[in-house]
């Protein structure tokens, strides 16, 4: 298995924790992350994944989702549980719809089929990275494109106009803007924004979505808040 690790600029080095029981698969992992100037942390299960991302101030985690023990998707919900909030990307040799609605539920950014080409892996960690960034957090202020928040003010600003908005609806941008480009299920949101569970929040959840994008959409380019169908909302300027 070869994995033509191509060394990336320094600057992108990044701390991933590998979470894998397969050793072949994680030793894999492992050689060529380190090849392409990664630094790697591994586990070989649920528990000790979560332990490191909690202890070891992680960039990134790779979490296989068949495990011994916690399996990917309750470590992965366990991770966010503990306020890790980097980059997850899930392995998943199964592919289908409900598994990835399920590790997006749990909080996971983006999940990859097993098997896949190392360069595909190296592909996706390099846009998690980057999404990263995308929102800046500088003086009590995140920003997106031309969309401001003031933390500290309460105040949302778009091209330097006021947008006034309710508490909640602002609880609920600033969940967009600590989360750009990341898709969001109306379960997470509602755990997330409101603390109740999906089954009584999806509504209150869609109908928030329409009043923000009222305000913050409706009169402005290009449009942010964008429904991904079947599996939530997301904040990008590339819909
Ligand atoms: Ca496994």
């Amino acid at each position: 298995m070869a994995t033509n690790g191509q060394a990336l600029p320094v600057d992108l080095a990044m701390r991933i924790l590998v979470v894998e029981d397969e050793p072949k698969v994680a030793a894999f992992l492992k050689q060529g992350l380190e090849e392409s100037g990664h630094e790697v942390l591994s586990a070989s299960d649920g528990n000790s994944g979560r332990r490191l991302a909690k202890e070891k101030g992680v960039d990134l985690v790779l979490l296989d989702v068949i495990l011994p023990g916690l399996n990917g998707v309750d470590t992965c919900r366990a991770i966010r549980h503990d306020g890790g909030n980097m980059p997850i990307l899930m392995l998943t040799a199964l592919g289908t719809t409900d598994d990835k609605v399920a590790g997006l539920d749990a909080g996971a950014d983006d999940y990859l089929v097993k098997p896949f080409e190392f360069q595909e892996l190296l592909a996706r960690i390099r846009s998690l990275s980057r999404r990263g960034h995308a929102a800046t957090e500088s003086n009590g202020t995140l920003a997106y494109g031309n969309l401001e928040l003031n933390l500290m003010k309460k105040e949302a600003t778009r091209d330097g106009q006021r947008i006034l908005l309710t508490a909640k609806e602002f609880a609920l941008l600033e969940f967009f803007l600590r989360n750009p480009e990341r898709v969001l299920s109306r379960a997470l949101i509602s755990e997330r924004v409101w603390d109740i569970d999906f089954n009584t929040g999806t509504n209150v959840v869609e109908a928030y979505i329409k009043l923000l994008r009222k305000k913050v959409d409706r009169d402005f380019e290009p449009k942010l808040i964008h429904n991904r169908v079947g599996l939530g909302y997301i904040l990008t300027d590339r819909p």
